[in-house]
């Protein structure tokens, strides 16, 4: 981080502010400590596989070490499930910050319903802290938010990726390009309920910028759900040349097949 990010965050620190989820007194327009224990530490805590950001089976858990193994100085790490080992996902890193669940789902509805725009910088700020241990391992050169599609825009009335890229761009003094990566049409993965259906699906739906070429680059989205939506933006940032791909998205839900 920049001198002048981090003169611009200390300040942000001194910043009275009310905890966006349970109103307690908090900073700089963060969760309080409470919440961000309940939201973000309490999936932080478990093992969780490096490659889509799944909980660990249980099973395999007891055959590994209990402390999460990342690697500082390579790109290896002990920590991935058996379905990615079996079929590696697009990208080489994925992050999730918090559960798609309550309470921190409140947090998503609020921001995505009701448009509250501030909520992105409190998901961005765990985003951020979530992503530290690959970003230690490969330096992001920049963030580049998942493109919505037509359907999402209507929905919402906006971006939510964006909104959190633009923020995660603020916060770690790295580039945010929001037009790095965009749809070539609007697929459906809705309709599709199995993984493969929806991944087949989205194939060949988003296209990325030649200027990814030769960059490690971050993939911002809201929410993972099965993870087809990541997987092709990195399927397409690798075809453009992209040394590589790390996710990093707000919340995770579970995989249901
Ligand atoms: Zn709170
Ligand atoms: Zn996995």
């Amino acid at each position: 981080m920049s001198f002048f990010y981090q003169i611009r965050e200390s300040l942000f620190a001194t910043w009275h502010t009310r905890c966006p989820l349970c109103s307690l007194g908090a900073r700089a327009g963060l969760l309080c400590v409470g919440c961000e224990r309940d939201c973000y530490h309490s999936r932080q805590a478990r093992d969780l596989c490096i490659r889509c950001a799944n909980d660990l089976a249980p099973e395999y858990q007891d055959h590994t070490r209990h402390t999460p193994t990342w690697h500082t100085h390579s790109s290896h790490c002990s920590e991935i499930c058996l379905s990615c080992q079996q079929q590696p996902p697009t990208q080489a890193y994925a992050v999730c910050a918090m559960d798609y669940a309550f309470p921190a789902a409140w947090l998503m509805s609020d921001f995505k319903d009701r448009a509250r725009f501030s909520l992105a910088r409190p998901m961005a700020h765990v985003m951020l802290k979530a992503a530290q241990r690959p970003m230690q391992i490969r330096r992001l050169c920049a963030w580049l938010p998942v493109p919505a599609s037509k359907q999402r825009l209507q929905t919402y009335g906006f971006s939510p990726p964006q909104q959190l890229a633009w923020h995660m761009g603020r916060l770690s003094g790295i580039a945010t390009h929001l037009d790095w990566l965009r749809r070539t049409r609007d697929a459906s993965p809705q309709k599709h309920r199995t993984r493969g259906a929806r991944q087949s699906a989205l194939i060949g739906s988003m296209v990325a910028s030649p200027a990814v070429a030769g960059r490690w680059v971050g993939v911002v989205d809201d929410v993972m759900t099965t993870g087809s939506t990541v997987s092709e933006a990195a399927r397409a940032l690798l075809a453009a040349g992209a040394l590589g791909v790390t996710v990093v998205a707000a919340m995770r839900t579970p995989i249901k097949d």
